[in-house]
C-alpha cells in the first residue's frame, strides 16, 4: 500500500509510521484476518468468493489464539475482512482482544451493516474503518448484487464518523467503474470524509481478469488520482500495484519520494504482511494462493521459516522483472496476479505499468527518469 498524500506532503498519518519505518523484521507488521466466508452481498469483484450461503466459520477461540501469536510476534496491525466481517457477531471480541494487546485494528467492510448498536460494540477498538464504494448508486448497487446497498453503506458511514470513528472509502479499480474516481472525490467533499484508497483488481476469487482496465488506462487513471492528492485535502492511498509510487516519483522528480519508496520496499507478501482465510489457512497475501501453514501454527511459518517465506524474502533472485531500475521500490509487484496470469509465481507482474511511465517521461524530453547518480 502507498500513501500518495504522505510521498507528496510531508503529512504522516498513523499507518504511515509502518509503511515507511524501513525496519526489517522477523515477522509480519501487518495480518489481515478473513474472519467468515459470509456475506449480506454478492460482489462482482469479491477476491474471497464470498455470498449469503451459510458458511461455517471458525470458532472465537481460534482468532483469539491467532491475536495472541500476532501479539507475540509483535504484529502491529489486523485488518478485519471478510466475507463481511460483521456477519459475525463476535467480530467486536477479535477487535478487542486485539486492541487489549496494543495493536492497531481496522474494519474492511460494506458498510450495510454498520448500525449505532454494532458500532457501539467495536468503536473502543476499532482504530479505522474502511467502506467499499464501487461508484454512484447504480452502479454500485449492481456491483454488489444488491439493491439498496449503497444508501445503506453511505447511512452506515454516516453513523460512523457520527460516533467519532474515523471512517474512510475503499474504491476497487474496474473497467465498468474506472470513470467514477471524479464521483469519488465529490462524495469525500459532500460527506467530508477524508481518506481513500484505491484498489488494483487482484485476480482472485471472482474477480476475473476480464473486469480489470489495461495499463494506459491505469497509467492515466493513477496520474489522476496523484493530482487530487496534491490539493492536500484528503489522504490518499493506493494498494496492491507499487509501481504507482514510481509514478509519484516520476511526476514530481523528488529526490526524497524514492527514498521513502525504498524504505517502504513495494509489495512485501509474506514478509511484512500476511493473509488468514475463514478457513484459517495462512497466505502471502488476499490474493496468492501458496499455503504457508495453518493460523493454529502462525507464528512457526516465520520461525522455522516456511521455505515459500524464504524464497520471497530473497525474491529478487526469482521473479523475472528483478534487473529493474525500481525493482528495491516496487519488489516486483503483486506475485498473485503474475501468478493468476501466467501460471509461474515469478513472472512479471501483468499489472506493472512501468513502459507507460517512461513513454511519458520520453515525451517531456530531457528528463530522464532515473537520477543519474542510479544504476
Ligand atoms: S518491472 Fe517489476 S520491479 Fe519494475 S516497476 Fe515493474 S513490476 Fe516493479
Amino acid at each position: 500500500m502507498i500513501s500518495v498524500s504522505r510521498l507528496i506532503s510531508k503529512r504522516a498519518e498513523e499507518g504511515d509510521r509502518v509503511r515507511y519505518s524501513g525496519l526489517k523484521d522477523r515477522y509480519p507488521s501487518v495480518l489481515v484476518f478473513n474472519v467468515t466466508r459470509n456475506c449480506n452481498l454478492r460482489c462482482v469483484h469479491c477476491y474471497s468468493g464470498s455470498g449469503t450461503q451459510l458458511f461455517q466459520d471458525l470458532p472465537l477461540s481460534t482468532w483469539l489464539n491467532a491475536v495472541k501469536q500476532a501479539s507475540d510476534m509483535g504484529v502491529k496491525h489486523i485488518l478485519l475482512s471478510g466475507g463481511e466481517p460483521l456477519a459475525r457477531r463476535d467480530v467486536h471480541l477479535i477487535a478487542k482482544e486485539a486492541w487489549e494487546r496494543g495493536i492497531r485494528v481496522e474494519l474492511s467492510t460494506n458498510g450495510t451493516m454498520l448500525t449505532r448498536e454494532r458500532l457501539e460494540e467495536l468503536r473502543r477498538y476499532v482504530d479505522y474503518v474502511g467502506v467499499s464504494i464501487d461508484g454512484p448508486e447504480p452502479v454500485h448497487d449492481r456491483f454488489r448484487g444488491v439493491e439498496g446497498a449503497f444508501s445503506k453503506a453511505i447511512k452506515g458511514i454516516r453513523t460512523s464518523r457520527e460516533m467519532g470513528i474515523k471512517t474512510g472509502l475503499r474504491f476497487t479499480l474496474t473497467r465498468e467503474n474506472y470513470k467514477y474516481v471524479d464521483f469519488v472525490f465529490d462524495l469525500m467533499m459532500k460527506e467530508g470524509i477524508n481518506r481513500v484508497c484505491f484498489y488494483h483488481l487482484a485476480y482472485a476469487g471472482r474477480a476475473d481478469r476480464k473486469l480489470d482496465i489495461d495499463n494506459s488506462m491505469r497509467v492515466g487513471l493513477v496520474t489522476k488520482i496523484i493530482e487530487y492528492a496534491k490539493r492536500g485535502e484528503w489522504e490518499v492511498l493506493t494498494a496492491d500495484n507499487p509501481v504507482d509510487g514510481v509514478l509519484v516519483y516520476s511526476l514530481t522528480r523528488n529526490p526524497g519520494i524514492l527514498e521513502l519508496l525504498r524504505k517502504n520496499g513495494g509489495n512485501k507478501s509474506g514478509e511484512r504482511i500476511a493473509d488468514v482465510t475463514p478457513d484459517g489457512v495462512v497466505y502471502p497475501d488476499q490474493f496468492t494462493p501458496v499455503p504457508l501453514g495453518r493460523v493454529e501454527k502462525l507464528r512457526d511459518i516465520w520461525d522455522q521459516p516456511h521455505p515459500m517465506v524464504e524464497k520471497l524474502r530473497k525474491r529478487r533472485t526469482l521473479v523475472k522483472c528483478s534487473s529493474c531500475k525500481f525493482f528495491d521500490v516496487c519488489n516486483g509487484g503483486l506475485r498473485g496476479r503474475a501468478l493468476a496470469v501466467t501460471g509461474d509465481l515469478w513472472e512479471k507482474d501483468p499489472s506493472c505499468y512501468l513502459d507507460w511511465i517512461a513513454e511519458i517521461d520520453d515525451r517531456n524530453k530531457g528528463n530522464n527518469l532515473i537520477p543519474s547518480t542510479e544504476t
